[in-house]
Order: structure tokens, then C-alpha cells, then sequence
């Protein structure tokens, strides 16, 4: 057996049901193994043993009391993944169906996706299955402060940076900065995303979806292939990612006409209406529903009358595609369509979006395909912007940040197309970011010692 099935099969035999965090390891472990055959102090070292266990790992009990005076009860999380390369960073996630398992998954994710930004970033993630749909401001207030009750003598400028991810927005940022403020007396970058009144960056908002364009962009040129002007793109989501790529396409002159949300999804042929869009998800918080009330063009699709094996966005005939929105949304059936219908670029702003059966079609298929670990890499990249602005005490203007992240994303590119390339996959940048960014974290972690 191979070292890296090895290794497989022992986190599966510890962590039984953590299927989420096993598809991520498998996807690392299986595309570096060529690497792992050209460097024998990877298995010399044991890096492969020691980089699938968090450095430390904390789980506790979030209890709050809602508006009609109820307790209730939620658990938290936070993963210190690697401090290789930098503080832990990384979002909290709160949403109904986190659990360790997907902690764990995005966690791992993120060690290599921050090596990949060159800056100086960990990897770590953290969150709760605490809902805020449907929760008063005052309940998520309550909630963000009993969370950072505990979180807060785990975290710090210099050793944990936690920031967004999906349920955590500006509005989570503020109470739970607030909280820590006065827990700890101290005014510090301890989290990123932060509101631009007091310590936030320009374009970290916008970062995680322009960034993934930015990164459709750069595949683009460098294929065969035609940029994305005038082409019809598919967006999954509708948060600030999907948000962001919509609004990145159409600057471009590209024309995204589809968006989602746990309901359902809207095709609207005419291109997405981003006031719209902005208005009912930013500023109301409603379903996507009423978007298509709102606009005459626009379909809506309910989930309820999605077909079993597929998901009909990704059936849309479109030049692009840009999943969006969480993990395992776009199956093998689904890059099947994709392809069949001419898709020809898919870059992923959510984190591990496809399962591995359609990352192994859209490889085969040599379209240019951005996995999220290279392609939604923007947004923690600028949140390390916002950190290194919090540590110098000065803010950048937007265009100074944009160009900021446009040119860490055109790196991520090309340190990720000349890995593929110099172990003769020129079109493979799974195996190509998984690589560059692998060897980053495992050449720190033997320099570093035991
Ligand atoms: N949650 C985002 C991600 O998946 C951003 C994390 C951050 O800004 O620290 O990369």
C-alpha cells in the first residue's frame, strides 16, 4: 500500500464518520503522490501522519437564551489545523449541519489554500450549528457573545485569526469583536472581516468572488480557449461570494444568469439583476423567491422539483460555471451536463463544491477547471491584507487592495500551472496547487523540527 493510502485508511479507521474531512484528505493525499515519490523526507518525516491531525482542537458549549426567554443550547467549535506558516486563520461557519467532521474538512482545506496566498497564514476553522435564519438581530447578538465567551482565550492577533464563512457575516464580525473587545481590554486584528468604521479592509467583502473570477480569468488566457465576454456563465449561491462573482462577471461584460439559495434557484435569462439581488439578500434577508416575484424574466425552480440524481442549474447550457455556494453541490451527473452543454471553465468559490467523481470528468475533459483551494483563495488573501493593514495602522485605498488581490491571484495561478507542469500534468491544477501548496507546508514542518 501506498504512504498516502496508508494514511487514508487510518484517519477512516479514527474518524469513522467524518466522511466530508476523508474526500477532502483522499483529494490532497492521492494528487500529491507523485511528490510524495520525488521527496523521500516527506515519508522520511512522517508528514503525511502528522499534517491529517490538528494541532489542537477545541470543542465546546455555546448557551444562549432566545427571544422568548428560552435557553438554548448549540455546540462550538474551533480547529487549530497548522501554524506552520503563520497564525491559524480561517472562517467560522455557522449553519444547521456543521459538525466536527466539516470543521475538519474546511480546516484542512485551508492550511493549504493559505500557503498558496504566500502570505504568512495557518490554517484553521472553526463555527457552530447554530442557525441564524430565521433568528432576531438581538438573538444572533446573544448568540455571537456567548460564543466568544469561550472562544475568545484561544484566539489573538498573533496566534488565531477567525473571520467569515457561510452564516458569518458583518453583522456576526461586530458582536463577536465586540465581545472579545471587552473580555479582553484589548483593541487588536483578532478577527478579519471586519466593518470598515473600525479596522475592516476595502475589498474584503467583494475579495472571495472577484478573486474567483480573477482566477476563471487568468485559466482563460492561458488555455486555448475564449475569455469570458459575452459568454453566459452559471453562479450557485447567493451569499456574498455568489454575490461578488455576479457582480465581477458583469463588469467583465459576461452574463451570469443564475443564482441559489436552500430553496431553490432563479434562472433569470435576461442576466441577474445584482440591485435586486443585493437588496433582498444583503439588505432583507429573504428567500430567493422573491426575486423572481420581483422580476418578470426570472424563473424559479424550487428545490422540491429538482430531480433526484441532479441539480437542473448546472443542466443550463452555459461557457462557464462558477459553484458557489457549499460543499458537494455539483456531482458527476452534473459536470456531465456541464460538458455536454460546452462548459468550458469552472472555478470554484465555495469550498470543495464537486465531488470527486466530477472533479475526475471536468480533469478528463481538460477544460480549465480551478479547484476552490486555488480559485476562492482571494478571500482569505485579503483577509491577510486587512491583518497587515490592522499591523501597521493604515488603511489602503480600494484599487490599491484590488490590484493587491489580482496579482495574488494571478501568483496562486501560476505557481499552481508550473507545478502541474513540472510533474507533466500541464492541465491538472488539482494536482498543481494541491503540490505548491503542499510542499510549502510540509518543507516548513521538517526545518521546524519535531
Ligand atoms: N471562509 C473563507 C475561506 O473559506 C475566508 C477565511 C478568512 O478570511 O480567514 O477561505
Amino acid at each position: 500500500m501506498s504512504y498516502a493510502n496508508s494514511v487514508i485508511q487510518k484517519i477512516q479507521t479514527i474518524y469513522p464518520d467524518q466522511i466530508e474531512f476523508h474526500q477532502a484528505v483522499k483529494e490532497v493525499l492521492h494528487s500529491i503522490e507523485p511528490a510524495l515519490k520525488k521527496d523521500s523526507r516527506y515519508e522520511k518525516f512522517k508528514v503525511l501522519d502528522r499534517i491529517v491531525i490538528p494541532e489542537r482542537q477545541i470543542n465546546f458549549r455555546v448557551t444562549w437564551e432566545d427571544d422568548k426567554g428560552e435557553i438554548q443550547v448549540n455546540r462550538g467549535y474551533r480547529i487549530e489545523f497548522s501554524s506552520l506558516l503563520g497564525p491559524y486563520k480561517g472562517g467560522l461557519r455557522f449553519h444547521p449541519s456543521v459538525c466536527e467532521g466539516t470543521i475538519k474538512f474546511l480546516g484542512f482545506e485551508q492550511i493549504f489554500k493559505n500557503a498558496l496566498t504566500g502570505l504568512a497564514m495557518g490554517g484553521g476553522k472553526g463555527g457552530s450549528d447554530f442557525d441564524p435564519k430565521g433568528k432576531s438581530d438581538r438573538e444572533v447578538m446573544r448568540f455571537c457573545q456567548a460564543f466568544m465567551n469561550e472562544l475568545y482565550r484561544h484566539i489573538g492577533a498573533h496566534t488565531d485569526v477567525p473571520a467569515g464563512d457561510i452564516g458569518v457575516g458583518g453583522r456576526e464580525i461586530g458582536y463577536l469583536f465586540g465581545q472579545y473587545k471587552k473580555l479582553t481590554n484589548r483593541y487588536e486584528g483578532v478577527l478579519t472581516g471586519k466593518s470598515l468604521l473600525w479596522g475592516g479592509s476595502l475589498v474584503r467583502t467583494e475579495a472571495t468572488g472577484y478573486g474567483s473570477v480573477y482566477f476563471a480569468q487568468e485559466m482563460l488566457e492561458h488555455s486555448d480557449f475564449d475569455g469570458l465576454e459575452g459568454k453566459i456563465c452559471l453562479v450557485s449561491g447567493s451569499g456574498n461570494v455568489a454575490i461578488y462573482t455576479v457582480e465581477k462577471l458583469q463588469q467583465l461584460g459576461a452574463k451570469p444568469v443564475t443564482i441559489s439559495d436552500s430553496k431553490g434557484f432563479i434562472y433569470d435569462e435576461s442576466g441577474i439583476d445584482l440591485a435586486l439581488l443585493k437588496e433582498i439578500k444583503e439588505i432583507k434577508r429573504e428567500s430567493l423567491e422573491s426575486y423572481a416575484k420581483a422580476k418578470k424574466s426570472a424563473k424559479w425552480i424550487s428545490i422540491k422539483d429538482y430531480p433526484k440524481d441532479h441539480n437542473p442549474l448546472w443542466a443550463i447550457p452555459a461557457y462557464a460555471a462558477f459553484p458557489s455556494a457549499t460543499q458537494n453541490e455539483l456531482n458527476a451527473k452534473d459536470a456531465e451536463n456541464l460538458l455536454k452543454n460546452g462548459c468550458k471553465c469552472v472555478s470554484e468559490g465555495a469550498n470543495m463544491p464537486s465531488t470527486i467523481e466530477a472533479v475526475h470528468k471536468f480533469l478528463d475533459a481538460k477544460i480549465c477547471y480551478g479547484p476552490g483551494k486555488a480559485a476562492n483563495a482571494g478571500g482569505v488573501a485579503t483577509s491577510g491584507l486587512e491583518m497587515s493593514q490592522n499591523a501597521s495602522m493604515t488603511s489602503w485605498t480600494f484599487e490599491e487592495v484590488d490590484k493587491k488581490l489580482h496579482n495574488i491571484m494571478r501568483h496562486i495561478y501560476a505557481s499552481a500551472s508550473q507545478t502541474a507542469k513540472e510533474f507533466g500534468e500541464p492541465t491538472n491544477l488539482v494536482l498543481g496547487a494541491n503540490i505548491a501548496g503542499f510542499r510549502k507546508v510540509a518543507d516548513a514542518m521538517i526545518e521546524q523540527g519535531l
